[in-house]
């Protein structure tokens, strides 16, 4: 069963003064998982918002199962129960618990009995792990409870599409992993599902097809494997491009350490970057910066530190450019720190160029396994 459930045709969306959409034309197939993907502002929510008719569009036609669902006069109410929608903030009832959020659309729009709801919900919960909680109130749940359950209560509607808009974006990491795994089993069922996220890593485990989004439409449209490591177009080249960079710059002996360990964490975790190669990046950043460079900079320092990263070798490769005198750091007399360095990198090299910002050292970050 692979037939086709979703057809959009030169569809356009225009707000005053903002056109996201100008003209998008695709298909979804039936057990289709897609990814959409790409930058800020470029209409990804807009395009749930279409599908799932929360918004009238300004051109266009929307099919689905071959009947036009935005048509003048169709009855949004009835599709919108074919579709289910997951945002990035939970959205559950605050005064009603969590059997009778589940329970709610079903009794009201399905027609189901109270009993036959319940049961429903209670095999849902159950699937996601949460049956203890049928009772609680979602202000007792966790932001990662409370997402599954939202997805439960979307699940229970028995859609036959399903959309999320940045479904993890409001957690905190470490729930990340448990909404995430709700979302891969739905996938795994069989559920055709859109999902719009900032997280690659997530996106490609679990699509068969990527949207990049961009010029006010569905730019490309490939596997996750040819969208991720080969895409066609100059823009998606550019944008899976920046994603593999990371850029940090430190301009002072006060800077914000803590703001840029995170940012390298989270640039790991973007990227899927084994552990080990994350910690190695951690730790020369903090040794070469802190340790190495700033007692030896310029009393204003300016460092340029830029991570480029490497899925198909798990491997990373720093580039760190600074100001002041010629010095290479590997020639410092800090012993200690030029030990953990040369622990954690290889193929470390020093250049001098001309610019402000004249020295500059080269190195690889690899997994421990495969250093050589
Ligand atoms: P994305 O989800 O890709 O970040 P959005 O679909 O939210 O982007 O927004 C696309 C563009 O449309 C943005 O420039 C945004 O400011 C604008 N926009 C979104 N919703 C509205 C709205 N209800 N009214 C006016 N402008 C909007
Ligand atoms: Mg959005």
């Amino acid at each position: 069963m692979s037939g086709e459930l979703l057809r959009i045709e030169h569809l356009k969306k225009e707000y005053p003064g903002v056109t996201p959409l100008m003209d998008v034309n695709v298909s979804v197939n039936e057990g289709d998982v897609i990814a959409i993907i790409g930058p800020s502002g470029c209409g990804k929510s807009t395009l749930l918002r279409q599908i799932n008719q929360m918004e009238r569009s300004t051109a266009g036609k929307i099919f689905f199962r071959d009947e036009e669902i935005n048509a003048p006069g169709c009855r949004a109410d009835l599709l919108r129960q074919k579709i289910g929608m997951i945002f990035q903030s939970f959205n559950l009832f605050p005064h009603l618990t969590v059997i009778e959020n589940i329970m709610a659309a079903p009794t009201a729009l399905l027609g189901l009995s109270r009993q036959e709801a319940y049961d429903s919900a209670k095999a849902l919960l159950a699937k996601v792990g949460l049956l203890q909680k049928v009772f609680s109130y979602p202000d007792e749940l966790s932001g990662g409870q409370q997402q599954r359950i939202a997805i439960v209560r979307a699940l229970a509607m028995k859609p036959e599409i399903l959309l999320f808009d940045e479904p993890t974006s409001a957690l905190d990491p470490a729930m990340v992993g448990e909404v995430e795994a709700v979302i891969r089993q739905v996938a795994e069922s069989g559920a055709t599902m859109m999902i719009v996220t900032h997280d690659m890593a997530f996106a490609r485990r679990i699509s068969n097809r990527v949207f990049y989004m961009d010029e006010g439409g569905v730019y490309e449209d490939g596997p996750p494997e040819e969208i991720f490591e080969r895409p066609k177009r100059e823009k998606t080249r550019q944008f899976i491009h920046q994603l593999k960079v990371l850029t940090l710059s430190v301009e002072s002996r006060e800077f914000d350490f803590i703001g840029c360990h995170a940012a390298i964490e989270e640039f790991g975790r973007k990227n899927d970057a084994p552990q080990d190669v994350v910690q190695s990046l951690l730790l020369l950043f903090e040794e070469i910066v802190t340790q190495l460079l700033l007692p030896r900079l310029p009393e204003t320092p300016c460092i340029l530190w830029n991570v480029e990263y490497d899925p198909k070798e798990e491997a990373a490769a720093v580039s760190v450019r600074y100001n002041g005198e010629p010095f290479d750091v590997m020639e410092s007399d800090n012993e200690l720190s030029l030990q953990i360095v040369r622990g954690c990198a290889e193929n470390i090299r020093y250049e001098r160029e001309d610019g402000d910002l004249a020295n500059r050292l080269l190195l690889m970050v690899k997994r421990r396994g495969k250093q050589g």
